[in-house]
């Protein structure tokens, strides 16, 4: 039941139709519409952007500003409960509507991982690894950066993603450099790490506290960008596997958490565990949920906005995840997906962006399958009629 109603709150047929909405309107926002639309729910998505993937296919699309009153007036008038597809929503637009609305993730939570400086702290308040690494805020804390941080990555506090916003730097007078290039805005600098994997954890934890999870899935990135997802038992040993999926929960917990939390994890060649940074909302890494399993990380953000029951979703299939960029269009021509989707098992997924552009997340490829042999075969053969650098 969502928080502060009464009588059924069943997306159909309950005779006044709820209204659930959606901060974004980005791809995260239209498969969120696509899993509440899918249980009966009226949705709302707010995003200026007037062809936005989300407001493309909602019942309403509020083309405003993210901290405009009249806009976050409507969407609140409209809905009975919000979340938000990307963690770069102002605090203060999540603070005005979680006065008037149940919002989740909370403002807090989503202040929290809007901040590289906050969000560490809550890793170490934790208990869980972190890089070693250091803020930088003042000229007196570069120059007091430690020797051992060196080679290391400079990334901003705010507002970076997908490698935007991170410098690598092997020497103070790089550091320094790069410091300045970013206007000397507040940083943290990290220790570049020898990482042997990546993997990411996707939670989602009710009002009640209540929390399911998916097994961690491992990522492989290329420039910065998540590129491969394998999704599947045995992609990472076991025990590493139970250490990220506690370390995850006990990170949603110390948050009070509200909806789907991504963490992202770095594995190091000495087989230890290190935290990399969290996503308060659904993970591209966590795409594969759609086709794989029984319940996607989609439904079940819809369900912990609704306040329905957390079940533990189940992987029927085991699956990889190619990342579809912009790359793909060069030229402005489409990809062969007549030759793609002849592979057994890919499931395609086009976000509805009308411009293709170098780096641009378009859509994302499943490939599902009866074995891991045999899901790892048709998406090498698709990522090589791509010609995605894959596995
Ligand atoms: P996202 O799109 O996930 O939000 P981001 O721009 O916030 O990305 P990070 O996740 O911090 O960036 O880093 C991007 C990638 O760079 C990581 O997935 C990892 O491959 C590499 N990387 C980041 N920090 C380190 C480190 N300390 N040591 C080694 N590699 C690192
Ligand atoms: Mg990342």
């Amino acid at each position: 039941m969502l928080p502060g109603t009464t009588g059924s709150n069943a997306g159909a047929g309950s005779g006044q139709q709820t209204t659930l909405g959606v901060m974004g309107g980005g791809q995260l926002g239209r498969m969120f519409v696509q899993a509440a639309q899918s249980m009966g729910y009226f949705t709302v998505v707010l995003d200026p952007d007037v062809i936005s993937p989300a407001g493309l296919v909602s019942h309403y699309h509020i083309q405003s500003d993210y901290l405009d009153e009249q806009g976050l007036a409507q969407l609140m008038q409209r809905c009975a409960a919000i979340t938000t597809e990307f963690e770069n929503v102002p605090a203060p637009a999540l603070i005005t509507l979680g006065a008037h609305r149940p919002v989740a993730p909370s403002a807090e939570a989503v202040g929290i991982a809007q901040d590289r400086i906050k969000e560490k702290a809550h890793f170490v308040r934790c208990g869980v690894p972190v890089a070693p690494y250091a803020v930088i805020e003042t000229p007196a804390q570069l120059a007091a950066v430690a020797d051992d941080l060196l080679p290391g990555i400079l990334k901003t506090a705010r507002l970076g993603y997908d490698g935007k916003g991170q410098a690598r730097v092997s020497s103070r007078a790089e550091l320094t450099a790069a410091w300045a290039e970013f206007k000397n805005v507040p940083c943290v600098l990290e220790k570049l790490l020898p990482l042997q994997m990546e993997c990411s954890v996707i939670v989602a934890r009710g009002w009640d506290g209540a929390c399911v999870n998916f097994a961690p899935q491992l990522n492989l990135h290329r420039g910065g960008i998540l590129a491969v997802t394998q999704a599947y038992e045995g992609n990472m040993p076991l025990a590493l596997a139970e250490q990220a999926v506690a370390a995850t929960k006990s990170i949603a917990d110390e948050l009070q958490y509200v909806g789907v939390l991504c963490v992202e994890f770095f594995i190091l060649a000495d087989d230890s565990l290190v935290v990399n940074e969290m996503a308060p909302r659904p993970h591209n890494s966590g795409h594969y949920t759609l086709d794989a399993c029984d319940l996607s990380q989609f439904d079940l953000q819809v369900r912990t906005l609704a306040g329905l029951p957390l079940v533990q979703p189940r992987q029927h299939s085991p699956a990889i995840m190619l990342n579809l960029l912009g790359d793909l269009w060069e030229g402005g021509v489409s990809p062969r997906w007549d030759q793609v989707l002849a592979l057994p098992g890919a499931h395609l997924h086009l976000y509805g962006k009308l411009k293709a552009s170098k780096g641009r997340k378009m859509g994302h490829l499943t490939f599902t399958g009866a074995t891991v042999a045999e899901v790892r075969a048709n998406a090498l053969a698709g990522a090589e009629l791509l010609g995605i650098d894959a596995f």
